[in-house]
């Protein structure tokens, strides 16, 4: 991925003189640096030339959307700055915008406030004329509202800032289909037409058989490399080498045509294993460990949402992956979901060192694949949905709070994560179905349901999030009022 950059513009006008622009540009100059040396802040941050000027307010943005390094637009006005010369320029704006309301100084200076520090210091009602243009515009934005040295300010901006990342990587995602989505199911299907408009994927088909050409022709000694790489990062529980190695073989040879094909997601079908030895398990898990999406039973939009999520999230060492509600725990009080799937979740989301093993699957009917096995870790996650509502796509973000699995499930042979939904799982389950959710979702330690929805936004999606807040009363109607809304829209 490569790394991107934010604009930091500050807004002002002619209309306090040469020496309060000076000190607009300095100060803004100076919250650039500081903002980026942040931890919190994951990208780089680019102080602009200072707005004072409908020209400049629409040079900027024109430039911004040109620039292929420019990830989105932090703006704040440090003085009043009339909105009416920003209306050319936000009418074009195509990256995500950021309005910071903020202040150079965090406290009044008792005995030295005077008219010059009124002049220079009016972004409590500046702003408010910036964000009245935003708000006549109907323009998608983040606010962000609090003092920028203050820590809770820069996270804000730093999830942001991971949602347009995310936002980026859509743009020009590819996603490899081998084979169709599995017949019948309904939830995997979807507009990919619509889709590649409204998030910029493109989803295309490949015949399982190139990937069996490309398997065959992976030499013995790249297996051998790999499977010396599985042993440093795994532990073996299997004498069959040889269903490991074919993994190997699998990975390599997806991994290359990902590579060719610069696509950054994958979908495969146990439906359609034609000349395939096994389903990809272990081969699936690690390129998902590797960053790409993935998406089982030909799910598309769950492997573009991980590739997406991975992209969002990357070096933040939670974890994230494609995941599936399995079964639950229904103990009275305190009900547990276990996520898991046939073979494929990421190993980024293991408690412990996962163990390479080798099981049969009951459907495919293909020979028994390796997969990684291991416990998920606790903590706090979010778990994801895209859906095709007809017209519409909408994203459902669900806050979960990962357990240690509560049993030890010896003869469950794949990898395992179990969490309490919020509020509960009962509750969550019902405004899952009524939401309409999938039962692929991706799961993220990582992610948070303010980074999806601020991305929701970006890419002008519709937004529902389960928390601990959430009645079935307040939602039902929620989703009725908004179903009017977006065939308005
Ligand atoms: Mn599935």
């Amino acid at each position: 991925m490569k790394r991107p950059v934010f604009w930091f513009v500050v807004g002002s006008q002619h209309l306090y003189g040469p020496e309060v622009l000076d000190t607009v540009a300095a100060r803004a100059a100076e919250m650039a640096a500081e903002l980026e040396s942040d931890g919190a802040i994951p990208f780089g941050i680019v102080c602009q030339n200072v707005v004072t000027t409908p020209g400049e307010a629409l040079k900027t943005v024109r430039e911004a959307n040109y620039d292929d390094g420019c990830a989105g637009l932090i703006v704040w006005c440090h003085t009043f700055s009339p909105s009416k010369m920003w209306i050319n320029g936000l009418t074009e704006l195509q990256k995500p915008y950021l309005h910071l309301h903020t202040q150079y100084n965090r406290n009044i200076p008792d005995r030295d406030i005077d008219m010059d520090f009124m002049n220079l210091n009016q972004s409590a009602h500046g702003d408010r004329e910036h964000g009245f243009i935003g708000a006549r515009l109907r323009a998608p934005r983040k606010i962000v509202a609090g003092y920028w040295r203050d820590k809770a300010v820069r996270e804000k901006i730093g999830s942001w800032m991971r949602s347009a990342a995310g936002c980026r990587v859509s743009r020009d995602l590819k996603v490899v289909r081998f084979g169709d989505n599995m017949r019948q199911v309904a939830v995997t299907e979807g507009d990919k037409v619509g889709a590649q408009i409204q998030l910029g994927w493109q989803v295309n088909t490949w015949p399982v058989g190139d990937l069996v050409r490309e398997a065959d022709a992976v030499a013995e000694t790249e297996i051998d490399a790999l499977v010396e790489e599985y042993g440093r990062q795994y532990t073996f529980s299997t004498d069959d080498a040889g269903a490991v190695r074919y993994q190997a073989r699998v990975e390599l040879a997806i991994q290359k045509i990902l590579g060719r094909e610069g696509a950054g997601a994958y979908t495969n079908t146990f439906e359609d294993l034609h000349g395939m030895r096994q389903l990809p398990g272990l081969a699936s898990q690690r390129l998902m460990e590797q960053g790409y999406g993935y998406g089982g039973e030909g799910d598309w939009k769950v492997a573009a949402m991980t590739r997406v999520m991975k992209a969002m999230t990357e070096g933040m060492g939670g974890g994230t992956s494609f995941m599936e509600d399995y079964t639950y725990d229904l103990e009275p009080g305190r009900e547990l979901s276990l996520g898991a799937h046939m073979l494929e979740v990421c190993p980024t989301l293991a408690a412990g060192k996962p163990e390479i093993q080798v099981h049969p699957l009951c459907i495919g009917g293909r020979e028994p694949p390796a997969r990684l096995v291991f416990e998920g870790k606790a903590g706090k996650a979010v778990v994801v949905s895209l859906i095709d509502m007809g017209g519409r796509l909408r994203l459902i973000a669900q806050d979960v709070e990962c357990v240690k699995p509560v049993y030890e499930m010896p003869n469950l042979p794949v990898a395992r994560v179990m969490w309490r939904a919020e509020p509960d799982l009962l509750t969550a389950a019902h405004a899952w179905l009524l939401a309409g959710g999938a039962h692929h979702t991706v799961l993220s330690y990582d992610a948070t349901a303010e980074m999806m929805e601020d991305w929701a936004e970006m890419t002008g999606i519709e937004f529902v999030r389960i928390h601990k807040g959430t009645t079935i009363e307040a939602l039902k109607k929620e989703l009725f009022f908004a179903d009017v809304a977006w065939k308005l829209r």
